[in-house]
């Protein structure tokens, strides 16, 4: 069964990355992000740290767009090779969309702001 996706998360991210693969990903590694199992609750990331998945928050939809330009279906081939500017070009989208989810996390721990709240307040 699937699991629904949250309020609070990206619904075309969700199921596809999550925040750790993305976070991953700016720090220059590439890491297998696929959920294998539709019963499992984590990405083969994270399965491989033993760390919960946090899905991928919805206020960062350009961000996301950009990360997947970057991207593109290089890293749906495990084999093949990447050169240094598609590298630089990922790590650099996956880094904008963790910064984001970083300021926006600290602004919403400021402000006391519950992220559901938050999401609904700022319509969606
Ligand atoms: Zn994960």
């Amino acid at each position: 069964m699937l699991i629904p996706c949250p309020p609070t998360a990206l619904p075309e991210a969700f199921w596809v990355i999550c925040l750790r693969s993305m976070q991953a990903f700016g720090r220059g590694r590439r890491v297998i992000f696929k959920f294998n199992k539709l019963n499992s609750k984590k990405c083969a990331y994270c399965t491989l740290q033993n760390e919960k998945c946090i899905p991928i928050p919805w206020y960062v939809r350009e961000e996301y767009a950009a990360f997947w330009a970057a991207i593109d279906d290089l890293v749906l081939e495990e084999e093949e090779e990447m050169d240094l500017e598609e590298i630089i070009a990922i790590k650099r989208a996956a880094y904008a969309l963790d910064n984001v989810v970083r300021v926006t996390t600290s602004m919403m721990k400021e402000s006391g702001t519950d992220p559901l709240v938050f999401a609904l307040l700022e319509g969606i």
